[in-house]
C-alpha cells in the first residue's frame, strides 16, 4: 500500500518538527502521565461535514457476528492493557451519531498550528492524570509540513498532544472504490498506527522490553506484520492483511514486542 508507507515515514517526521515546539501545553498529555495512570481511556472522534469517517455502514464479522468497523481500534487499544491488575475503561465510538459533526472548514491545507486552533474551538474534553482523551478529527485537504501540502499524508499525531488527525480525501484515494475494504481497514490501522505513537510506541516514551525500533525510521517497529511498521510491501499486501484479519477473528495489529512495552510499562 504505497499510500500508507508514505505516510509512516512522513509521520516520524511531523512529528520530530511538531516536539520541538511548544504545541503540547496540557502536562497530562505527558505518555508517561496519561498511559501509567488512566483509569479511563476515551477516543472522541469529530468530522468536517462531508468528510466523514466510515462507521455502521461498514462492519466487520468477528465469530458470527457483525460489529462496527470501529470494533477494530476499540480490540486493539484493549489489547495494549492486557494482564494489568486494572484495566481502564475504554470508549471507542461505533456509530456516526456517536461522532461531533462540525461545519467543513473549507480547508484545502492544514498546517499543526490550523490543528490545534481548530481543536481548541470544538475539543470538549481535555485529559487529567487519571482521564485520558484522543482527539480524532477528519479534515478535507491535506496536511502542511510548514513549507508544502503533502498529498499523500493519510494522518497525523501532533507531538506532545492526544490530537490526531486524518486526511479523509486521502484515505478515499487508496482505493478504486472509495467506500472499499481497503480504504476501510487503511483508515482504521492509521488511526491504530497514530494512538500507537501518541501512547508511546516504539521507543517514544514507552521504553522496549526487547530491541525492536527501526532506527532508520524513527518510532517505528522493525516487524512487516506490525501495524507501527513504516511500510508495507504494496497495495496487494495490504489487501491481504485486510483479508486475512476479516478472517481470522483476530483484529489485533500490534505484533507481540509492541504489545510487551504497553503491558508492561
Ligand atoms: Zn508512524
Ligand atoms: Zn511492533
Amino acid at each position: 500500500m504505497r499510500l500508507l508507507l508514505i505516510l509512516f515515514l512522513i509521520v516520524s517526521c511531523s512529528k520530530k518538527d511538531v516536539r520541538s515546539s511548544s504545541l503540547g501545553t496540557n502536562p497530562n498529555e505527558k505518555t508517561q502521565f496519561y498511559f501509567s495512570t488512566a483509569t479511563s481511556l476515551t477516543v472522541e472522534v469529530a468530522y468536517e461535514s462531508g468528510h466523514e469517517p466510515f462507521a455502521e455502514g461498514t462492519t466487520i464479522t468477528q465469530g458470527g457476528n457483525t460489529n462496527s468497523i470501529w470494533q477494530i481500534l476499540d480490540e486493539n487499544l484493549n489489547a495494549l492493557f492486557q494482564g494489568r491488575s486494572t484495566l481502564p475503561v475504554i470508549t471507542v465510538p461505533k456509530k456516526l451519531a456517536d461522532m461531533k459533526e462540525i461545519p467543513d472548514q473549507s480547508k484545502t491545507s492544514w498546517t499543526v498550528s490550523d490543528i490545534m486552533s481548530l481543536a481548541s474551538r470544538y475539543r470538549t474534553n481535555q485529559s487529567t492524570q487519571t482521564h485520558t482523551y484522543f482527539w480524532v478529527i477528519f479534515l478535507g485537504g491535506h496536511f502542511n509540513d510548514g513549507t508544502q501540502d503533502l498529498a499523500t499524508t493519510i494522518g497525523v499525531s501532533v507531538g506532545g498532544t492526544t490530537v490526531i488527525a486524518i486526511f479523509k480525501d486521502v484515505v478515499n484515494s487508496t482505493g478504486n472504490n472509495p467506500g472499499g475494504i481497503v480504504p476501510r481497514y487503511v483508515e482504521q490501522s492509521t488511526i491504530v498506527h497514530e494512538i500507537g505513537h501518541a501512547l508511546g510506541l516504539v521507543n517514544n516514551g514507552l521504553p522496549m522490553q526487547e530491541s525492536h525500533q527501526d532506527d532508520a525510521h524513527g518510532h517505528h517497529c522493525n516487524n512487516p506484520n506490525c501495524v507501527m511498521y513504516w511500510l508495507n510491501e504494496g497495495k496487494s499486501d495490504m489487501i491481504q492483511f485486510a483479508i486475512r484479519m476479516s478472517t481470522s477473528g483476530s483484529v489485533i495489529m500490534w505484533d507481540q514486542k509492541c504489545l510487551e512495552d504497553a503491558r508492561k510499562f
